[in-house]
């Protein structure tokens, strides 16, 4: 033990304290007052005051003060200040003010203070506290490396997210803020492929240590290198993406060499590259695989049709030969017969036997006849088909070039598609950008129609389409239109609409649609719609424009369904 004598009261305080946690004691006035005494060399029992002749009268009050006010505050349990944060924090300040008494009163008594307030409701503390983390890193109290001289201490001492999280206004809530900025990491990182899951993990381990044991020098070193390995990824992940452009404008160029004939898909590829230049959006992507799958489904089809044609015309073609040589052979004996038959009738010596061969001579005829009639009704059969076929390929071939060609037109509602939603917008954005009114955009998305098509059939999921797209078309005002943009989604162009009133559109049409739209089987079929609406904002592109609705839409079908939301 050092010398009792050649020690302040302060460090004889600390080591008394220490004494106590080394003997697990309960830091109780009696239980100090005796640690005291032993430190300084002093009796135990009776327990008594440091002679207060040692230094100023007045100082040893305070420090008792302070001491009874730690005591108290050591037994009362804290919401940020756990018992060894406060045993860490009388350590630190008895260490950092050692040669001067009276300094180390006052941040002993701040430091109690701090305790003091550290779980009080907003408002009620008298004097200023807050956590450790503030505490520490009190501008007075300077950096927190300063307490202790053997080991650098935290800066910034973290709490885990679960703690209660009421704070003061003067308290910024950095567990909260971390841990948000953490999950915000994890969630850029993770990808369905997998590949960052090591570093989500590592993430995850230094976030954990920092929050469990504050943070310090070495572990902001590490945390800051994982970050870096965390842009690295980003990185890589912009480069894949901006690749998967490039692959998707290379595939564009090449569509039209790919497909047999270039007119079935040169408008698709034209569709293709004009998402494209307006750049990667989810929702472009989307419309434009939707529209590939389409033609890409009619061309096979067209494929079978063709090859179902090719085997009817080689069947035709073989069927015909053994019919040919069938009635060759048939021919050949009525001829060989015809030969039999002259010479019968030349050695006839009767009118009977001539009368019989005759009759023999007539039905093989006969027999030829029907034969030559059969073959001929059974190649027509066939050639009829073949052209049946034929004219199916021929019609699936002006259908895939008709698609191609006109690509504004949906084919099945009859309404503008994609195609013809980006050529009116064109128009209307001209004419915005003449008299600055502004364009309201809404897009619709069917609720459940999935379920629609499994309960009634796909063919009652196609007249819903086309009843809504009419629905639409007659409430809509001149002027307005409404595209599909894809499967059950419709978007509502409405030129000089504030949102208010775009909002009214939706509402009259979400009104109308508590009518049937159809009837099947006899009973009425209903639909709802959820919408997100927004401004265009002059300088965007629609896509863009399109995202932010689709953000909405997102917001209403997961806030209840059949209801429009707004992005302003
Ligand atoms: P939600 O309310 O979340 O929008 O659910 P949903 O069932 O409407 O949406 P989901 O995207 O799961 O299903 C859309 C369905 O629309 C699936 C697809 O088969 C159907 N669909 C897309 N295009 C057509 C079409 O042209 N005709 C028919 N009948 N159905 C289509
Ligand atoms: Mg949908
Ligand atoms: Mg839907």
């Amino acid at each position: 033990m050092v010398d009792g004598q050649r020690r302040t009261p302060a460090q004889i305080a600390k080591e008394a304290l220490r004494r106590l946690a080394q003997a697990q004691q309960e830091p109780t006035p009696e239980n100090y007052a005796r640690a005291y005494a032993l430190e300084s060399g002093q009796d135990a029992a009776p327990a008594r005051q440091p002679d207060p002749a040692a230094g100023n009268k007045a100082q040893a009050e305070e420090l008792s003060r302070v001491i009874e006010r730690m005591v108290r505050g050591l037994e009362r349990g804290g919401r940020s200040w756990t018992l060894a944060r406060k045993k860490d924090g009388v350590s630190r300040v008895l260490a950092a003010n050692r040669s001067d008494i009276q300094r180390m009163v006052a941040r002993l008594s701040q430091l109690v203070s701090s305790w003091d307030s550290d779980g009080a409701p907003i408002g009620t503390t008298e004097e200023p506290g807050g956590t450790p983390s503030q505490f520490f890193v009190d501008e007075e109290f300077g950096p927190a490396s300063r307490f202790l001289e053997e080991e650098p201490a935290p800066l910034l001492q973290l709490q885990p997210s679960q703690q209660p999280t009421q704070q003061s206004s003067q308290q910024p809530p950095w567990p909260e803020i971390e841990t948000s900025l953490h999950t915000t990491v994890q969630h850029a990182l993770r990808n369905p492929v997998g590949h960052g899951e090591d570093l989500i993990a590592e993430l995850d381990a230094a976030q954990r240590e920092l929050l469990s044991q504050g943070a310090t020098p070495e572990r902001a070193a590490q945390m800051e290198l994982l970050c870096q390995r965390a842009r690295h990824l980003l990185d890589h992940r912009q480069h894949l993406f901006a690749e998967l452009g490039t692959l998707c404008r290379e595939l564009s160029a090449s569509i039209v060499e790919l497909a047999e004939d270039d007119s079935w898909a040169q408008g698709q590829a034209a569709v293709m590259n004009d998402t494209l230049s307006q750049g990667l959006s989810g929702r472009g992507v989307r419309t434009v695989s939707e529209m590939l799958l389409g033609t890409r489904t009619r061309q096979r089809q067209l494929r079978d049709e063709r090859s179902r044609a090719r085997e009817s015309l080689k069947l035709l073609i073989q069927r015909m030969l053994a019919e040919l040589g069938e009635l060759g052979q048939h021919t050949d004996r009525f001829q060989n017969n015809v030969g039999r038959y002259a010479e019968a009738v030349e050695k006839a010596d009767s009118l009977e036997s001539l009368a019989g061969t005759v009759r023999e001579m007539v039905e093989e005829s006969r027999s030829v006849q029907s034969l030559v009639h059969q073959t001929q009704e059974r190649l027509t059969m066939e050639h009829d088909r073949a052209s049946e076929l034929a004219v199916k390929v021929t019609r699936l071939e002006d259908e895939l070039r008709k698609l191609s060609n006109e690509v504004q037109t949906d084919q099945l509602t009859q309404i503008a598609n994609r195609r013809g939603l980006i050529a009116a917008f064109e128009t209307e954005q001209a004419k915005a950008g003449r008299d600055a009114t502004r364009i309201a955009l809404a897009l619709l998305d069917i609720d459940n129609f999935k379920k629609l098509n499994d309960t009634l059939g796909h063919a009652a999921g196609d007249v819903a389409l086309k009843m809504l797209a009419e629905r639409c078309t007659q409430l809509l005002r001149p002027g307005d239109m409404v595209a599909r943009y894809g499967g059950e989604e419709f978007v509502l162009l409405l030129p000089a609409t504030p949102l208010d009133e775009a909002q009214s559109v939706l509402l009259r049409l979400q009104r109308s649609l508590t009518k049937s739209l159809f009837n099947h089987d006899g009973k009425d079929v209903f639909v709802t719609f959820s919408a997100g609406v927004t401004l265009y904002r002059p300088g965007e592109t629609l896509e863009a424009a399109l995202d932010r609705a689709d953000m909405a839409l997102y917001e209403a079908k997961h806030t209840g369904k059949n209801k429009a939301c707004v992005a302003p």
